[in-house]
């Protein structure tokens, strides 16, 4: 479902992606983990285009990610995004937040609309904070908003960049086991996070990245008892 091909980027001068590549099957759940600086942001953000690649190739549910516009279009409504700082608007009330793009972008009906936002405030368990501000909520709460209104646009892949590591420890559970019983739906699912205790339970593939590279694609139960490379090991070292 995605696919990257020796991807390379390049931020200016410096060479942030080298040859990476990544294979995504539907319904896989990917963990990619990996130093700060080591380009994780970056891949994932590529996949979706908030970045762009200069070699290489990207193709996600079979389109070829390039300067053509409507490829871009196609991508992003499939591909769903959570970030570290949840990213919603301030200004809007949760039911806003979440009906906005299904309005604008997809004009879904007004009521058709809220009736859908409603059902994935349940899902994430606070359909009551429905009309409150996200500042009037905690973080934990603000992030399964935003994970909520991802939903709302009924991606077949969702994103995420570190979606616990903004979050007080105590308001991490709830998000993880919205992302664990999402992994449990069959969503196909990219994320970066170092919650080592959500990737041995959900994923089917771990990557570890460094330096622009990817080092090494291995199970969980490979990654966590054999890693292949030194580098892993070193960074086990320091994170387990
Ligand atoms: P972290 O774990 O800290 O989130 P990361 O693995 O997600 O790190 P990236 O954010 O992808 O890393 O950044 C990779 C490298 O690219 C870093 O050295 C960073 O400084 C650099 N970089 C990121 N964004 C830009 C940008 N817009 N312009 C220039 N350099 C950038
Ligand atoms: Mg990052």
């Amino acid at each position: 479902v995605v696919e990257l091909i020796d991807v390379q980027k390049w931020y200016g001068a410096f060479h942030v992606l080298k040859d990476v590549s990544l294979s995504v099957a539907k319904g896989e759940k990917v963990v990619v983990c990996g130093p700060s600086g080591s380009g994780k942001s970056t891949m994932i953000r590529c996949i979706n285009r908030l970045e762009e690649h200069q070699g290489g190739r990207i193709v996600v549910n079979g389109v070829e990610l390039a300067d053509d516009l409507k490829a871009i279009e196609l991508i992003r409504r499939d591909v769903g995004m959570v970030f570290q700082s949840f990213n919603l608007f301030p200004h809007l009330t949760v039911l806003e937040n979440l009906t906005l793009a299904p309005l604008w972008v997809k004009r879904v009906p007004k009521r058709e609309a809220e009736a859908i936002a409603m059902q994935y405030l349940e899902r994430v368990r606070i359909p009551e904070q429905a009309h409150k501000y996200p500042g009037q909520l905690s973080g934990g709460q603000q992030q399964r908003v935003a994970i909520a209104r991802a939903l709302c646009l009924k991606p077949s892949i969702m994103l995420f960049d570190e979606p616990t590591s903004a979050l007080d420890p105590e308001m991490v559970k709830e998000v993880l086991d919205v992302m664990i019983e999402l992994a449990g739906e069959g969503m196909t699912m990219i994320c970066v996070t170092h919650e080592m205790g959500f990737a041995r339970a959900v994923a089917d593939k771990m990557v570890f990245m460094a330096e622009g590279r990817v080092v090494e694609v291995a199970t969980p139960a490979q990654f966590f008892t054999n890693p292949k490379s030194e580098r892993t090991r070193q960074f086990q070292g320091q994170i387990i």
